[in-house]
């Protein structure tokens, strides 16, 4: 199929399947649904595929615009890695974590630093250790629903162990609505953390992919195309509706395209807006109550290195960011001509007045805040700087969430939902977004199959 047959309008001959959305999930479906001999076409809005893993360009190397890394645990992404023959360029490396608190780094992450955190007594360490080490044991996802984490750890680790730990890690991620999130995202992440670490439980090997995981999004490009479908670039999707003989009638920009089947690979909210008129008033209702916290990502290409940290959690409410992420602290600098890469990472809501920040007016910000980190750094340090904005990043899983996600098959036959905000009781990445992709595609070729 050619960039011009695609093109026929809602009167042409029907797709068998479309796919709105090049991140992660939509390409692996896509892909899928290609290898079945269905030739999808993919839509996108932006004019690169990767969608949050997309990538910039550092001194000649590719580079994640949003850092990223993987885990041991990610069996779903590191096994359609070697079936795409990149698992050679996964590279399992070391890294350290630090915590910024009262007005000093700690290092945080192992046992050996938490005997000297500081900020909890020898008490409230202990408890620490000995919850964080029984959540990575259990296994039930349950039990841990219907309570807030603040409850479950205040009542178990202790006030002062959320206060001064989890309420500002939980406050960097989810903004106001830290004390709302359940237990089961916690227990989630230690779960599952706790399965990337090595044998002694003193350090984590974090995976990355040489030429950053854009090359797994090109990759899947070029076997869809191979297989007889298609991508388009900057053809945002505005409408969907269903015409005569129950086919859908896809309005992007500039073309429409007529299709038996749609897979929506996109944040549920932008299924909502441009979908929510096939669906039924359950699935309208369950998308609208999801609440997710949007990405203000800074990347910083500088001279030197600000801290020895990988990821240096920012546990301090008078700073302006609640994370830094020094990838060239993990992936080694040279590969980036030298270049020290900083990622300034800061979670708020889409509504909050600092999400629409220029990128001039966050540094003077996060210049002042830096200096604190480490008072050597300059501003000429800095030789460029690229800001990035993701409106859906982090999906609020409170208490109830379970009954309030939208199904995949939704009412409309042939219409389809994959969206971050399903991933559950595990958290968003982009392991999931292989494992949702593929289990979307699933039932789509079942669904073509059938007709
Ligand atoms: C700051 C940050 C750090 C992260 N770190 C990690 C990490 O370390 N490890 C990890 O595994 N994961 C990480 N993730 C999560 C990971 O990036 C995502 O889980 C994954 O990439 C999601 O893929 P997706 O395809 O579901 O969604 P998306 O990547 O959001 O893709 C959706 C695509 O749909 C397109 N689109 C939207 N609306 C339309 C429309 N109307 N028409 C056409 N196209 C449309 C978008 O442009 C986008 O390309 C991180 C995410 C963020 C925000």
């Amino acid at each position: 199929m050619t960039k011009h047959q695609a093109e026929q309008g809602c009167g042409g001959e029907p797709l068998s399947v479309l796919v709105v959305g090049a991140g992660v999930a939509g390409l692996t479906a896509a892909y899928r649904l290609a290898q079945a001999g269905l030739k999808p076409l993919v839509l996108e809005s932006y004019p690169e595929a990767g969608g949050l893993a997309r990538a910039i360009s550092v001194g000649g190397e590719k580079l994640d615009a949003l850092y990223h890394h993987i885990f041991t645990s990610d069996l779903a992404y590191l096994s359609l890695a070697e079936e795409l023959g990149l698992k050679e360029t996964i590279e399992w490396l070391p890294s350290r974590m630090g915590f910024w608190s009262e007005g000093r780094l700690w290092d945080f992450g192992t046992p050996a630093s938490l005997l000297k955190f500081g900020p909890l007594s020898a008490f409230d360490r202990f408890r620490f250790a000995w919850w964080t080490f029984y959540l990575q044991r259990c296994r039930n996802a349950e039990a841990f629903e219907g309570v807030t984490a603040r409850d479950w750890v205040c009542r178990h680790m202790g006030a002062r162990v959320w206060e001064k730990v989890w309420e500002p890690l939980f406050r960097q991620k989810f903004s106001s609505m830290a004390g709302e999130v359940a237990m089961v995202w916690l227990w989630g992440k230690i779960a599952l953390r706790g399965r990337s670490r090595n044998r002694s439980g003193m350090g984590e090997s974090l995976g990355y992919m040489k030429g950053a995981f854009i090359r797994l999004v090109d990759e899947l490009v070029g076997k869809i195309v191979d297989h007889g479908g298609e991508v388009l670039f900057r053809k945002e999707v505005q409408r969907i509706s269903q015409g005569e003989g129950g086919h859908f009638c896809v309005e992007a920009r500039g073309a429409s395209f007529r299709a038996h089947s749609v897979l929506l690979a996109i944040p549920a909210r932008d299924a909502l807006r441009i979908a929510g008129e096939l669906m039924n008033d359950d699935e309208r209702g369950k998308i609208a109550s999801l609440r997710s916290t949007g990405a203000l990502c800074t990347v910083l290409e500088m001279k030197h290195s600000l801290s020895p940290y990988y990821w240096l959690n920012v546990a301090d409410a008078s700073m302006p960011f609640g994370g830094l992420i020094e990838h060239t602290n993990y992936v080694p600098h040279s590969r980036y001509g030298n270049r020290h890469i900083l990622y300034i990472s800061n979670y708020l809501f889409p509504d909050d007045p600092v999400f629409k920040y220029s990128q001039g007016r966050l540094m003077e910000s996060y210049v002042p805040a830096l200096k604190r980190i480490n008072q050597a750094f300059e501003e000429s340090w800095i030789m460029k700087i690229r800001h990035f904005r993701a409106e859906s990043a982090q999906p609020i899983v409170d208490q109830g969430y379970r009954e309030r996600i939208p199904p995949m098959k939704l009412s409309a036959p042939g219409l389809v939902l994959c969206s971050m905000a399903q991933i559950y009781p595990e958290d968003r990445g982009q392991n999931y977004a292989v494992v949702y992709g593929e289990r979307a595609a699933k039932l789509l070729i079942a669904r073509c199959r059938a007709a």
